[in-house]
């Protein structure tokens, strides 16, 4: 059996991170094993492809999520990057870090290290910003390219002085001091062409000679001897596939994602004894808190129709994409080299006493349905609108002990009552920007919820209908003190309870952020690579006043 110091599943946003730093030492042999494929296909990298590979089995695990009590019957689609970069190469591109009080509230859940001070320096050091910002906040010498929207667009122009309209400042730089305002969205885009975490971290790290990344490597699971993780049991070429063992002389980092990772601990014998023993798993290690906590943001998308101006819909078509198309080819710029999303509002909804709670997107497009995907054929705009930090939570649970079977998804969209008043709060907050002033000369009609919904209730009743995940699950391993009933991982990242075995990756937020969850997830991963290999953490930022 082959031994390298650490084996990390998954080549994701977080595994690679963690592939590069682990890396830097040239004595550190790793092995990276990653279900899915290389990151080979051209719409992984042309921005516009996002619509492309939202769908595309061969680099996305496409799941479908439980209907929940209040997704009225619907199963909510959950697309997962399986491919070298996971989620980060099929995702909307969008840098957003979230507020200081979002890492704030981690720390004072008990887990030092993890308050905004204490993270801010890895995103700086991550990042190389093109673009507005201030020091303070922002790094300019890292491997991620962030840079701003750059498309000319009277419809993106007219929503940000509609927001100003109505009292919603404009915001240069939502990841600096404050989140608050309208801006034009960051991206992790770079001369036209999508920064997804491989080739930011794990392609440059492969070169160095002591990463082995290994593709169509479907982990079914950890190995143990006693309490201590010593390597991983894989299937080379996926289902069907030849059985191979890898062994970690140092440690075994799951870095699977919010769904796969707690899959890949129960298919371990690790979480709840009643879970394993009803699919007939020997419970390894009892740890009630796996998989259980889920959350994500809950999007309703309100639509008008647009008039007097070509949208998005109409020049993904005919001529106007041929002409698009060449522009990107001349240029790297237009359509083609745009994230699905341009503008960004972070706003409040006045029902929670806490920062602004809502987050709006903008795009001069629309989709059947709301869901991101397939663009409608007639002009439209939308805005989606989200609670930042949901209070309601799911869980991941497997379905069966076979490691192929999806596991079973229940985000329990919108079940706590707060939930609900928020969203309706950011559909109303959404219909006003839409018909504010500065936008009337574009603005034909809204189509979504439609001028019928006038009431608290049927607002409620249209989000139930029509909202969407934004693709943000997180909290599955969460990260607390041992003494905690739900806590998987402790500030370290280390599985209480057992050695040798670490969650890095979206899961182990104990509490939903003010964000979409690349740039955190690249964050969480860069800090726990200097804990694994003994690191000193950077000096915390110190505030002149308060940020
Ligand atoms: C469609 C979409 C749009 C999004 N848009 C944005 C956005 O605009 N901005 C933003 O910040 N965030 C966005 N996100 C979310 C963000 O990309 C993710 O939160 C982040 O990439 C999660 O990183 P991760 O390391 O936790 O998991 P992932 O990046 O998903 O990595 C997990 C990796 O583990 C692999 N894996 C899983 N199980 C196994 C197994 N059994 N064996 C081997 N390998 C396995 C997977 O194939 C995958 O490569 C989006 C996500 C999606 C899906």
């Amino acid at each position: 059996m082959e031994t390298f110091d650490y084996v990390i599943i998954g080549a994701g946003s977080a595994g690679s991170v963690l592939a590069n730093r682990l890396g830097e030492d040239s004595a550190n042999r790793i092995c990276v094993l990653e279900a899915g494929g290389k990151d080979w296909h051209p719409y992984i990298h042309l921005p516009a492809g996002f619509i492309k590979t939202f769908h595309m089995k061969s680099v996305n695990w496409a799941y479908q999520q439980e209907p929940g009590p209040w997704t009225g019957g619907r199963s909510i689609y959950a697309p997962r990057g399986k491919t070298l970069g996971g989620s980060s190469s099929i995702n909307g591109h969008i840098y957003n870090r979230g507020q200081r009080q979002d890492f704030d509230t981690w720390a004072q859940q008990g887990n030092r290290g993890w308050g905004y001070p204490d993270i801010l320096p890895y995103f700086k050091r991550l990042e190389r910003r093109i673009g507005e910002g201030d020091e303070t906040f922002r790094g300019r010498d890292g491997k991620l390219t962030v840079t701003t929207m750059d498309w000319n667009d009277p419809l993106c122009e007219a929503f940000m002085e509609g927001a100003v309209s109505l009292g919603i400042p404009r915001n240069p730089d939502y990841n600096g001091a404050i989140q608050e305002g309208v801006s034009y969205c960051q991206r992790t885009i770079e001369n036209g062409l999508r920064m997804s975490a491989a080739k930011a971290f794990l392609h440059p790290a492969r070169k160095r000679g002591n990463v082995d990344v290994r593709t169509h490597a479907h982990v079914t699971n950890i190995i143990f001897e006693g309490k201590r993780a010593v390597g991983v049991r894989y299937l080379k070429g996926g289902k069907g596939g030849t059985p191979v063992e890898v062994r970690a002389s140092k440690e075994v980092i799951l870095s699977g994602g919010a769904y796969n990772s707690p899959q890949v601990l129960q298919l371990s014998g690790v979480g709840s004894p009643e879970l394993l023993q009803s699919h007939g798993i020997e419970v390894r290690h009892a740890l009630p808190g796996v998989g259980e906590g889920l959350q994500d943001h809950y999007a309703p998308r309100s639509v008008a129709r647009v008039k007097n101006i070509q949208t998005i819909n109409e020049l993904r078509r005919g001529l106007s994409l041929w002409v698009e198309a060449l522009k990107w080819a001349t240029t790297r710029r237009g359509l083609l080299s745009l994230s699905p999303t341009m503008v960004y509002c972070f706003w409040h909804s006045g029902e929670t006493t806490e920062s602004s709670d809502l987050q709006l997107t903008f795009t001069p497009a629309s989709y059947k349905e709301g869901v991101q995907g397939q663009l409608e054929d007639e002009p439209g705009m939308t805005v989606a609108s989200w609670q930042q930090r949901p209070e309601s939570r799911g869980y991941v649970r497997i379905r069966s002990a076979d490691p192929f079977a999806a596991p079973i998804i229940q985000t329990n969209y919108l079940v706590e009552e707060i939930d609900r008043r928020v969203v309706v709060a950011g559909m109303k907050l959404a219909r006003r920007l839409l018909a504010s002033k500065p936008l009337a000369p574009y603005y034909a009609y809204e189509d979504f919820p439609g001028p019928k919904v006038q009431s608290d209730d049927e607002f409620l009743a249209a989000a139930t209908e029509r909202g969407t995940t934004t693709f943000h699950p997180g909290c599955t391993c969460r990260m607390g003190p041992a003494d905690t009933k739900w806590a998987v991982v402790d500030d370290q990242l280390r599985v209480h309870g057992l050695q040798g075995l670490r969650v890095v990756d979206a899961s182990i937020m104990p509490r939903m952020i003010s964000a979409n969850l690349n740039a955190s997830t690249l964050m969480i991963a860069d800090k726990a690579s200097d804990m694994i290999r003994g690191k000193t953490a950077p000096e915390a930022v110190k505030f002149a006043e308060p940020a």
